[in-house]
């Protein structure tokens, strides 16, 4: 059978993105929501068909545990958040799916994993571009040398933002600016292209341009990551300008995605031409293949583990940006 997934906070991505794509999923469905804003609950009621007793506010929610309709909670609040609501879903002996960024600190990782390991509960991370073609392309491509040895790695992603009062904007709540949500993705894309992970790092904050909606967060940085092999990989966030590229210049050529990050169409090219992989429901794919290794009792393809790593990464970027020194990443 499908397992029953609770959505915690009933946000822009849970109800844009989220929802729809469960209508759709093979593995899991929608059994229940989790929210602070009762007025939105005969919306979801009529439109997902959820029962009462499958419907809980952030003060019953620890009662989930008596459910046995929810199998899976899949917290989609403000990043700081993240961790509180991974270990109460734990507690409540439940499988977990987190958003990115996982956390906003180490530590709070290692808590996450701790309580999935207590409760014998699986955890996974919401990202779901290593369940997508064009991304898993570009992680064949490049981990297997189908072009050689990757000489120059890029990666960049940025929308200018809008409401100046959201919660993105906000250090306490989203622990930085778009190095927390959207370079998470350049992070992602330069470790699966490469296979690598970084082993030091240097890093400059942008001018800040927009100065009255950047009052707590960078409004945009670049980083060089070092690799263990001595390539540089190059990352670029912002908030303030639209960028959205994942390009690995090898020695026999070069291939690339231009947009790389969105929900919808992605276009890669590589040597051979254009790449042509169907578009897919990303999130569908991703929820149905964290579905079945829960069901399956086999690793996550996006671990909690994973998670931990690209926050460590996020964080020694940071530290390099604010110390202006090069960071060893251990
Ligand atoms: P959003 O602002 O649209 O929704 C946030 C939800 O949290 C709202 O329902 C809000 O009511 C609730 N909330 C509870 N406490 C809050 C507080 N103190 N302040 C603000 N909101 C509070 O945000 P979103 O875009 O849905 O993002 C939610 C999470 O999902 C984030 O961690 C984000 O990084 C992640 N996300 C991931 C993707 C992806 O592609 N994987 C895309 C978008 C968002």
């Amino acid at each position: 059978g499908k397992l029953g997934i609770a959505l915690v906070g009933l946000g822009g991505y849970a109800s844009g993105q989220l929802a729809p794509a469960l209508q759709q999923t093979e593995h899991c469905y929608l059994a229940g929501i989790v929210t602070g804003t009762p007025s939105k609950i005969p919306v979801w009621k009529e439109k997902y068909n959820i029962p009462d007793k499958n419907i809980y506010s952030y003060d019953n929610f620890d009662s989930i545990k008596d459910n046995p309709d929810i199998d899976i909670i899949y917290v989609v609040l403000p990043n700081s958040m993240h961790a509180e609501y991974t270990i109460r879903g734990f507690t409540a002996g439940k499988h977990v799916i987190c958003e990115k960024p996982m956390a906003l600190t180490v530590a709070d990782c290692d808590k996450m994993i701790a309580a999935a390991k207590k409760a014998g509960k699986q955890l996974s991370i919401g990202y779901r571009l290593n369940f997508e073609p064009f991304n898993l392309e570009m992680a064949r491509l490049g981990t297997n040398k189908v072009y050689g040895d990757i000489k120059k790695l890029t990666a960049g992603f940025g929308f200018l933002i809008g409401d100046p009062t959201q919660w993105r904007l906000k250090k306490d709540l989203a622990g930085g600016g778009p190095m927390q949500d959207l370079g998470i993705y350049c992070v992602q894309g330069i470790c699966y292209t490469s296979g690598m992970v970084p082993v030091a790092v240097t890093a400059q904050e942008g001018p800040k341009t927009i100065p009255d909606k950047f009052t707590e967060v960078e409004q945009s940085l670049k980083w060089q990551f070092e690799m263990p092999n001595g390539l540089i990989a190059e990352g670029e966030a912002s908030y303030g300008s639209p960028m959205n590229f994942l390009r690995a210049e090898a020695e026999k050529g070069t291939f690339e995605l231009s947009p790389a990050y969105n929900y919808g169409r992605l276009r890669g090219k590589s040597p051979e031409g254009e790449m042509k992989f169907e578009n897919i429901n990303q999130q569908a794919k991703q929820m149905d293949g964290i579905a079945l290794s829960m069901k399956n009792n086999q690793p996550s393809i996006v671990p909690g583990e994973m998670g931990r790593r690209d926050v460590k990464l996020i964080t020694a970027v940071y530290e390099a940006m604010a110390s202006g020194k090069k960071v060893k990443i251990k």
